[in-house]
């Protein structure tokens, strides 16, 4: 330990070490590691000492940026890198591109771009790390006009399980810059990406709050609106039972309620407010909707800032109709409020298109996204859980089987990262997990096994 101690610029912390619980806490706190050591990173020179100091030795190595999620599998023993002082933007106005270091989050990169009339694929929650965010997809606020996050990468830098600083493009080691757009924590740690920013500075957004008294008629005149729209438009219709506390504001306080959340950012002037009417004409308790900059755009979710213990899952459906529809309401509507967010985000538009340079991303044929989210603060896991199981049993016959790595957290997210792929491309991450982390050092994380390793990097 103390000769990485002395090759590293950041700390190098063990369990009985002032600063360790710190170092090692993130937004989650359902599931914690516990590594033998963490770094704390202060740039790539420091993530590759530790990544050489781990595979040296045997030990597996996880990463953490803001710690958003609910690792798959959270690190007892190994070497924990977290990368919070890796917090830099570049943003080249000319070139409409970003250089994002691997610590940063959404927030500091949309402050940046804004400054030069841009905007980056960013998601529902600005403090979410943009690096992990991107290499697990990356679903964003207009991902229906502009595609995935991941579909948006010029060049990453990344430190593979041999220690190696690697600077990956479509033309540089193409097939490591494919798995990594996917495949995330399996291949290296990244230490910065360079992305695409797109010519956003306002969009139309915000959220209109219904009763849940009203979900069912919500829920079918919002699946009759998403059939119609064009991808300029961006949009999730949620169940949400709203905790009885001041930072949530009246009338919905405490209240078990519909959000139909909305972004449009394309298709000109008046486009949103018009594509929009239909919805308004419900007659919601609540409408936030309205044009406001790309900067306000974390307002239109509200995701919460405070670090919690969340459980959660996620599936992929095909197209939806009213027997759905009441499969969820049976299960999550007025009367069994137990899973306090029931959400469905509309897919398709761009999400359906193969990116210019092909990624590891999957699943592009799935129309909505179908999450399960509750708070350990608010209910007993030992009622959660099983209230979650039956949500994604109820929605099987809508389900295409694959799911969505970036919200695949909780207790099977580990035994189903499979369903992340299409069936050729998880066989192509085996087969380059085989060449690039041949001992799985990077295996603490919603793993990809080492294949037969027939593919030569
Ligand atoms: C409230 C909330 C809202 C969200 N909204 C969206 C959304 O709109 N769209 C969306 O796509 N996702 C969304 N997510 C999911 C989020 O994008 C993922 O959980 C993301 O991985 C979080 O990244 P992090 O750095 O913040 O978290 P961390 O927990 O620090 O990292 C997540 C995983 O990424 C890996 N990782 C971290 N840094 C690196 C690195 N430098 N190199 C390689 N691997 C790394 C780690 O192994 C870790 O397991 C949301 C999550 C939350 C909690």
């Amino acid at each position: 330990m103390n000769r990485l101690a002395d090759r590293v610029t950041g700390p190098v912390l063990a369990p009985r070490d002032e600063g360790y619980d710190e170092e090692r806490a993130g937004w989650q706190t359902a599931r914690r590691h516990r590594p033998d050591l963490v770094v704390g990173a202060a740039g790539p020179a420091d993530v590759q000492a530790a990544v050489a100091y781990a595979s040296g030795r045997g030990l597996p190595v996880a990463v953490q940026g803001t710690g958003h999620a609910s690792a798959a599998v959270a690190a007892e023993g190994g070497v924990l890198i977290t990368t919070a002082r890796m917090s830099a933007v570049r943003v080249d106005a000319d070139a409409g591109t970003a250089w994002v270091s691997a610590g940063t989050r959404w927030d500091q990169v949309v402050h940046r771009a804004a400054q030069a009339g841009l905007a980056p694929l960013s998601g529902s929650a600005p403090r979410v790390g943009a690096v992990s965010y991107t290499l697990g997809g990356g679903l964003a606020l207009l991902s229906r006009t502009f595609g995935y996050s991941a579909d948006h990468v010029r060049g990453l830098d990344v430190v593979t399980a041999d220690g190696r600083l690697r600077h990956v493009t479509r033309d540089r080691e193409p097939d490591l810059f494919w798995a990594l757009r996917g495949g995330r924590d399996n291949f290296g740690v990244v230490t910065g990406m360079e992305i695409d920013l797109m010519p956003v500075t306002t969009l139309y957004g915000g959220a209109l709050v219904f009763p849940v008294e009203k979900a069912a008629e919500v829920f079918g005149a919002y699946l009759q609106w998403a059939a119609t729209v064009p991808e300029a438009m961006n949009s999730s219709v949620a169940l949400i039972s709203l905790p009885d506390v001041p930072a949530i504001p009246e009338p919905v306080r405490g209240r078990h309620t519909v959000h139909i959340r909305v972004a449009c950012a394309a298709g000109g002037p008046g486009t949103g407010e018009r594509l929009v009417a239909p919805l308004r004409a419900i007659g919601p308790m609540s409408d936030t909707l309205g044009e406001l900059a790309y900067a306000e755009a974390g307002s239109i979710y509200n995701d919460p800032v405070a670090p919690g213990a969340v459980e959660s899952g996620t599936a992929m459906l095909g197209e939806i109709d009213a027997a759905a529809v009441q499969a969820v309401l049976d299960l999550a509507g007025p009367h069994a409020p137990v899973p306090h967010v029931v959400e469905l985000r509309h897919l398709g538009g761009r999400l359906a298109h193969p990116p210019a340079v092909g990624n590891a991303v999957g699943n592009r044929d799935a129309r909505y996204l179908f999450n399960v989210v509750s708070r350990l603060e608010r209910a007993d896991i030992a009622r959660i859980r099983p209230a979650h199981a039956r949500m994604f049993e109820a929605i099987t016959p809508w389900s295409t089987g694959g799911r969505f790595l970036n919200f695949m957290n909780g207790e099977n997210a580990a035994t189903q990262v499979r369903s992340a792929y299409d069936a050729a491309d998880y066989r192509r991450l085996t087969d380059l997990k085989a060449v690039y982390d041949p001992e799985n050092t990077f295996r603490l994380n919603h793993n990809i096994p080492p294949g037969r390793g027939l593919i030569r990097g």
